[in-house]
């Protein structure tokens, strides 16, 4: 299946971090393994008020991202593409957490997203608002899987910033910047 290797990537890099995962590295496997064989929000959306697409050429995960903003809140939003496991799981989880929320609760947890994959944000000891987003921190210690687990939510923000087109490589995307050692 097209997301083994990618599987296999992470089972290998994150070796060296086993001590810092051990419990919720169990947790993180489960929900990645449910959110690929049963992607929420996947396939088309007609009538889309916001669309991007985005690219992360070290992995080679490209996903579209389609997005019915009215007033000021989420209608509808869905995905579809080709990607590494970690990043479909991340946009499949990133599209249940940000459905029905306004503009700006979603901004809000695409920062928050971002600073806890980049290690900024503490997730034991800083108020969030990620829920069970919060499998992903274990990220900060895998950098270069770190782009996978961010692509959707860079993508999120180019589609609501009316941005057609990103990558985790590109400079002049704001939400552009050195991620880990990657
Ligand atoms: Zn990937």
């Amino acid at each position: 299946m097209h997301w083994w290797p990618g599987f296999a990537m992470f089972r290998r890099f994150s070796h060296e971090s086993q001590r810092l995962m051990a419990d919720p590295k169990a947790l993180y496997q489960e929900v990645i393994l449910d959110h690929n064989r049963k992607p929420r929000n996947f396939g088309r959306l007609d009538h889309a008020s916001h669309r991007a697409e985005g690219h992360n050429p070290l992995c080679g995960d490209h996903l579209s991202l389609a997005l019915n903003v009215e007033g000021d809140s989420v209608a509808g939003i869905t995905f579809e593409g080709e990607s590494c496991a970690i990043c479909k799981a991340s946009a499949s989880m990133m599209t249940v957490a940000v459905k029905g929320k306004t503009r700006q609760d979603a901004q809000q947890l695409i920062d928050e997203f971002r600073a806890m994959a980049t290690g900024e944000l503490d997730c034991g000891s800083a108020p969030h608002h990620l829920g069970r987003l919060t499998v992903f921190a274990g990220m900060r210690d895998l950098p270069t899987r770190v782009k996978c687990a961010i692509l959707p939510w860079h993508t999120l923000h180019a589609a609501l910033n009316s941005v057609a087109s990103t990558s985790t490589e590109s400079n002049d995307d704001p939400m552009n910047a050195p991620i880990g050692n990657a």
